[in-house]
């Protein structure tokens, strides 16, 4: 059977297949949950892989699930990825009243879009035409949420670091991986194309700061206070400070939050806290900005007489797309939607997880458009079902097939070119280096 040929019987497989996939993305987006606690996502895509065949293996890194089919000969293994997790957003119309939880960030459709291409190329019995290996693959926790709380999980050691990937890398799970790709959804408003993909975005590592004073009778006796709260304060204005120093090329983000300002308004603040992310586009940029937060962060306790704690975490290492699989995505997304609809290039200023992944192994991390409202905010949503859901999987489905039929040839020549940026036993020494804390208290 000729490529052309498979790609269409799986393509209308999937088509058959249609209200189930819908029903999927419909089922997930009303029953969010956030990374490492999707339990009913993740057994939604258990007892579907099931039927087609797949043989899940299940609680990878507490709530992943990974499929697999084989081709008719050896070769590569690529992975189609979906995340299964939701992030906090309280406001959004279909955040889960008791958690918060919500899918503001649309990745219900990946998980149906993963799910999708499955039943496709199982459906059609593809795999005969294919070599190499296929592998499913739902992963738990992209959002780097819920800090305290995983902290706890990797203190009890039910975690080694606290994304998804990063921790299916270190358990073993990515070890029979070859190639990966998946898809995220994209608000209309971002590009005016059908897709595109970046070559690059950014990483970031996460900051959990803790300013410690003196409590004191706020109106009566503040003098025999130490206020954390101004501590704090001026640490975030030194923050600022810092912009100018940072070079337009390393995309430099840091955007703190207070999450605790103190205990009672008429009490000079004895605890504050803080917690921010230092985004940039290379690992040293991250460093680089990190030593300057450090530095305002100790400037602030210093003027106040404070003390300050800080834990510094890794979280994403900057992403870097491969091209030459974009562009045999690209190629049929073309044949969809006409050519001009998936620009290659720019660098994008958020984060995921990817990033990770991709310093091990060729990966794609493209975009589609079809949503509205902003990501990561209440007015999010899939307005293109048909695109984001259905079209997605086509896309994923078709291009496996073209990386993998005949004797996966060009499947092999990617591997060929493509040379790592790290080794995975030089990836966890860094990622485990990343962590540290430090405590630093003013003199008198
Ligand atoms: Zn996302």
């Amino acid at each position: 059977m000729t490529k052309d040929e498979l790609k269409r019987r799986v393509c209308e497989t999937i088509d058959r297949h249609r209200d189930e996939i819908l029903r999927i993305g419909e089922t997930i987006l009303h029953q969010p949950e956030t990374g490492f606690k999707e339990t009913r996502t993740a057994r939604l895509v258990a007892e579907t892989m099931e039927r087609l065949g797949l043989r899940p293996q299940t609680g990878l890194a507490i709530t992943g699930v990974k499929g697999r089919l084989a081709g008719k000969a050896p070769g590569p293994t690529l992975a189609i990825l979906g995340e299964l997790d939701g992030l906090t957003v309280s406001g959004h119309p279909h955040a889960d009243p008791a958690t918060g939880a919500a899918h503001a960030c649309g990745h219900n459709a990946q998980v149906a879009a993963m799910l999708g291409a499955a039943m496709g190329i199982a459906g059609a019995g593809a795999m005969e035409e294919l070599a190499g290996a296929l592998v499913f693959f739902a992963v738990p926790a992209e959002e780097l949420i819920e800090i305290e709380e995983r902290l706890e999980l990797v203190r009890q050691k039910k975690l080694g670091f606290m994304l998804g990937k990063q921790e299916l890398i270190r358990l073993g799970h990515f070890d029979d991986v070859e190639l990966a790709m998946m898809f995220h959804a994209a608000s209309s408003a971002e590009f005016p194309t059908v897709g595109r993909m970046v070559d690059s975005s950014n990483g970031a590592v996460v900051k959990r700061i803790r300013f410690l004073g003196r409590a004191a009778h706020a109106g009566g006796r503040p003098h025999m206070g130490v206020n954390a709260l101004s501590a704090a304060l001026l640490a975030i204005g030194a923050i600022h400070a810092q912009r100018e120093s940072f070079r337009e090329a390393d995309t430099v983000r840091i955007h703190p939050i207070i999450t605790k300002g103190g205990d009672a308004v008429s009490v000079v603040p004895a605890e504050v806290k803080i917690e921010t992310f230092v985004r940039g586009a290379t690992l040293e940029a991250i460093l680089a900005a990190n030593r300057k937060v450090d530095r305002c962060l100790r400037a602030g306790a210093m003027a106040m007489g404070a003390e300050v704690e800080i834990e510094t975490i890794p979280a994403y290492l900057p992403q870097h797309n491969d091209r030459e699989l974009g562009e045999v995505y690209g190629a049929n997304l073309a044949a969809l939607f006409g050519a001009g609809q998936f620009p290659i290039g720019g660098h994008k200023t958020g984060s995921t997880d990817m990033g990770d992944l991709g310093h091990l192994m060729p990966v794609i991390h493209p975009y589609l458009s079809g949503g509205e409202g902003s990501t990561h905010a209440d007015d999010w949503k899939i307005v293109d079902r048909e695109r984001i859901f259905i079209t997605s999987a086509k896309l994923l489905a078709m291009t496996a097939i073209d990386l993998l039929h005949g004797d996966a040839a060009p499947a092999r020549q990617v591997l060929a070119r493509h040379k790592p940026a790290l080794s995975k036993a030089a990836y966890l020494e860094m990622q485990a280096q990343l962590f540290a804390t430090e405590r630093y208290r003013a003199e008198g």
